[in-house]
């Protein structure tokens, strides 16, 4: 069934390449930002230790690679197992096919996925959002209702859950710094090896182009090895304005105008 839909896909986008497909799994094709997805799993609304609330599944965003839906099932498990109860809120992945959605200039892959954020009240027993809420850099929940705070220890949990699962691996977990931090501080804290604190540090660091997180984590998995026209980033653009010319260039662009004797008494000879 599975090659039956990439099949009918690849005919529908009027590019199939032999060789691309491979094994006949989804296929991620091109960056997070400008690509799409072939032959897509579809993330059920509900399994065990996760949910995906009625907002999100009516934007029909509940579609990824094979690698995505696998590690969002597994880490699922690991958070319930390890907090009874918990459900972890799934948001957008990508739409049917990838490609660009009105909700997000990513997502178009299959290998991006937004969560919820676990909170908790203020005596420490967990509350599980249905909707994104911000946080502030406390961890103190913004805006009305009750009072909540930003839950670091299911969110480790769900982060070295992340880390270590099996697939192609994390790219990214975008989060707003301090919350991030409060994460990492509880993982120390609760005596985690050094190795995986720091490689969860690296995973999380946030580029400053991006969005604060502070209602929700981003995953984004590396390029599964089966995709070879997956692109973990986008290419950069070339540099708008040539660079002026500095140091040795300019020096030799000086001597190269200057009589050669009163170039090099003026220059020394470092030059
Ligand atoms: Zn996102």
């Amino acid at each position: 069934m599975a090659r039956v839909l990439v099949a009918i896909a690849l005919a529908a986008a009027g590019c199939a390449e032999l060789g691309v497909v491979g094994d006949g799994t989804t296929v991620s094709w091109g960056p997070p930002n400008r690509g799409v997805l072939v032959g897509g799993t579809r993330l059920p609304v509900a399994g065990e230790g996760f949910v995906v609330h009625p907002r999100w599944a009516a934007r029909g965003t509940q579609w990824g690679t094979d690698e995505l839906v696998d590690v969002i099932v597994h880490v699922a498990r690991e958070v319930a197992a390890a907090h009874p109860g918990t459900r972890l809120a799934v948001g957008d992945l990508s739409i049917a096919g990838g490609g660009r959605s009105k909700h997000h200039r990513s997502h178009q892959t299959g290998r991006d996925v937004d969560l919820v954020l676990f909170a908790m009240d203020p005596e420490g027993r967990p509350v599980d959002l249905g909707e994104m809420r911000r946080f502030d850099a406390s961890g103190r929940v913004v805006g009305g209702g009750p009072v909540l705070h930003f839950d670091a220890g299911r969110t480790w949990t769900l982060v070295r859950a992340l880390i270590e699962a099996p697939g192609p691996g994390v790219a990214n977990i975008f989060l707003y710094a301090p919350l991030r931090d409060l994460v990492l501080d509880h993982a120390r804290a609760s005596g985690a090896p050094d190795s995986i604190v720091d490689l969860a540090g690296q995973v999380m660091a946030q580029p400053g182009d991006s969005a604060p997180h502070d209602d929700h984590i981003h995953l984004r998995l590396y390029c599964a090895a089966s995709d070879p026209r997956c692109h973990d980033y986008a290419p950069r653009p070339p540099p708008k304005k040539a660079r002026p010319i500095r140091g040795e260039e300019a020096v030799a662009a000086e001597l190269a105008r200057r009589p050669l004797i009163g170039s090099m008494l003026h220059f020394g000879p470092r030059w």
